[in-house]
């Protein structure tokens, strides 16, 4: 049976951090499920239609990867495409003290599901997409942050 993973969050934008755990986690899981979760009460910057053809145009070639939005639970966006695995990002302590209650809560509302923690690389590690926002808002070039960024501010 394929092992398959979900990657959710708001990628707003999907940065290199973002990137360097999804090459991890392509190196552990058959199938990575890049879930944009999306909030009602939430607005981002970027688009959802962007920030699915940003993702997607990341990964042209990579039969192995999809890039889904999905709104409700993230557990239940498991289930719904059979995976058994979340997987989150850790950049710092700070991280950790944020993921950690998610990840406990999340194994009472679905106990089959356990979330894997992949640690970003230090050259990534700085990297937020909060103050990449703040530069792209202020005129600012985010290429440094983001591969194709091109995609997302045309
Ligand atoms: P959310 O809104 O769910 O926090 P984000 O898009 O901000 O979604 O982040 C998704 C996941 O990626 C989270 O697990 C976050 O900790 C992780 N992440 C964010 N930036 C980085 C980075 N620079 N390196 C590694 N992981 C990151």
């Amino acid at each position: 049976m394929k092992k398959m993973a979900v990657y959710p969050g708001s990628f707003d934008p999907f940065t290199k951090g973002h990137e360097n755990i999804v090459n991890k986690a392509l190196d552990l899981f058959d199938e990575i499920i890049i879930g944009i979760g999306v909030n009602t009460t939430k607005s981002t910057l970027f688009t959802l239609e962007k920030r699915i053809e940003h993702i997607k145009s990341l990964y042209p070639n990579q039969d192995r990867l999809k890039v889904i939005s999905y709104s409700g639970l993230t557990s239940d966006f498991c289930k719904q495409h059979h995976s058994k695995y979340i997987i989150r990002g850790l950049r710092n302590g700070k991280d950790f003290d944020y993921e950690t209650p998610i990840s406990q809560t999340n194994k009472i509302l679905a106990p089959d599901i356990e979330t894997i923690y992949l640690t970003s690389d230090l050259e990534y590690s700085y990297i937020q997409s909060t103050i990449i926002r703040e530069i792209h808002k202020s005129g600012g070039i985010i290429d440094t942050f983001v591969t194709n960024a091109h995609i997302l501010v045309k």
